[in-house]
């Protein structure tokens, strides 16, 4: 298949682009590269030994749509293109609806106007919301959401679910990620967070390579065995060929939500001493209030992923740390190779 990957730059994206090349499809990526690098995909094609397409342009932009698909015959499409930090999307609601919301509205009306129905979308367990009960399992319903990115999410998955039912062409995958977390074993390809990192493990990794002075622990007064917040953490290369197994699922008509996680949740304070153990270095870290908007403790239940997909997450939290560690070893300033750590805003 052809196959357009948006924001295929990115951390999961790129990942995913590499297991497509792969698995012998062919691979057209545009991206805006707001929050990525090119040089991801130079790897990309570096890993797997052939090329892929790159269109820099924006999803939001109907005429860049229109050309790629009229220039290109496309099978399918990945959409990873958006906006994903929780705190930011606060702050800038505009620009997230903007970007996730109408940006793949935009998508999805160049897709029907050229006919090109395959589908699969970048969900988050965020949609579940505070009340569901754990493990998540796709029939429940769509929950409360925290803030403005998750209501993107849960927006999407409406439209989407509007789309199918008003024309039975489409076919599409909505994926609900639990926390992906890891890089391709080569050490090559990883996760390369713009300044800050909002999220746990590349937060860790840059207290190990000496970015970061230590981490910070958000609530230790959660209703879990060490206090500490627990998810479900499951491996990027298994969450990228996640992303396959779904590609050969669109050919049933209908929008079809999988869950993808590993079904095991783990502790913040877990996953410190597992990456403490894989890499050998000390990670230093003190307790702060409770961040805003985080649920104590959720996994996925993959099963429905399992049966209908084949799909299972194969590998384990020492994969994942050792893939993690390998990655900003050697590569400690990400896909840059030089970087002013004082305007960076080290903390
Ligand atoms: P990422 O930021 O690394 O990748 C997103 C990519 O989209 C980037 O390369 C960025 O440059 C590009 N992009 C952003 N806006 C664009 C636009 N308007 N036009 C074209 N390209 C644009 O993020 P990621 O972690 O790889 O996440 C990919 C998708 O998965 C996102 O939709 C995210 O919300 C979703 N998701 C991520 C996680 C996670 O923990 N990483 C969890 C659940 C869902
Ligand atoms: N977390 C933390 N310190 C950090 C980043 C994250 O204690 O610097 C905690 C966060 O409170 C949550 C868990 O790690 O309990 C996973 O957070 P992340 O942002 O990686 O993923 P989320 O589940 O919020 O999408």
């Amino acid at each position: 298949m052809n196959v357009l990957v948006t924001g295929g730059a990115g951390y999961i994206g790129s990942h995913t682009a590499l297991s497509l090349l792969e698995a012998g499809h062919d691979v057209v990526v545009l991206d805006n590269l707001c929050n990525a690098s090119q040089e991801s995909l130079r790897r990309v094609e570096e890993i797997a030994d052939r090329s892929l397409t790159f269109i820099e342009g924006d999803i939001r932009d109907r005429a860049c749509l229109d050309q790629l698909f009229n220039e290109h015959s496309i099978h399918a499409v990945i959409h990873f293109a958006g906006l994903k930090a929780v705190g930011e999307s606060v702050e800038q609601p505009l620009a997230y609806y903007a970007t996730n919301v109408a940006g793949t509205v935009t998508l999805c009306q160049a897709m029907q106007q050229a006919g090109v129905f395959r589908l699969v979308f970048s969900s988050s367990a965020t949609v579940y919301g505070p009340d569901a009960p754990v493990p998540y399992q796709e029939n429940m319903p769509r929950g409360r959401t925290a803030n403005p990115y998750g209501t993107s999410k849960s927006m999407v998955e409406q439209i989407l679910e509007d789309v199918v039912r008003s024309d039975q062409s489409w076919s599409v995958a909505l994926l609900r990620y639990f926390n992906p977390i890891g890089a391709h074993p080569s050490g090559r390809l990883g996760e390369d967070p713009q300044g800050i990192p909002n999220n746990l493990m590349p937060y860790i990794a840059q207290v190990a390579v000496g970015r970061r002075e230590s981490l910070t622990i958000f609530g230790n007064d959660y209703a879990t065995t060490d206090g500490t917040c627990i998810r479900d953490y499951l491996h990027v290369m298994d969450l990228a060929e996640g992303h396959v197994s779904a590609l050969d699922r669109l050919t049933l008509s209908g929008a079809h939500i999988y869950n993808l996680g590993t079904g095991q949740g783990l502790s913040v304070i877990q996953m410190v001493e597992a990456f403490e153990r894989i890499s050998e270095c000390s990670i230093p870290y003190q307790f702060a209030p409770r961040r805003e908007g985080d649920l104590d403790a959720f996994w996925a239940d993959s099963n429905k992923a399992d049966a209908e997909l084949g799909w299972q997450a194969r590998r384990g939290l020492d994969d994942m740390m050792a893939d993690t560690w390998r990655w900003q070893r050697q590569n400690p300033n990400g896909y840059r190779t030089n970087i002013n750590t004082t305007s960076e805003g080290t903390s």
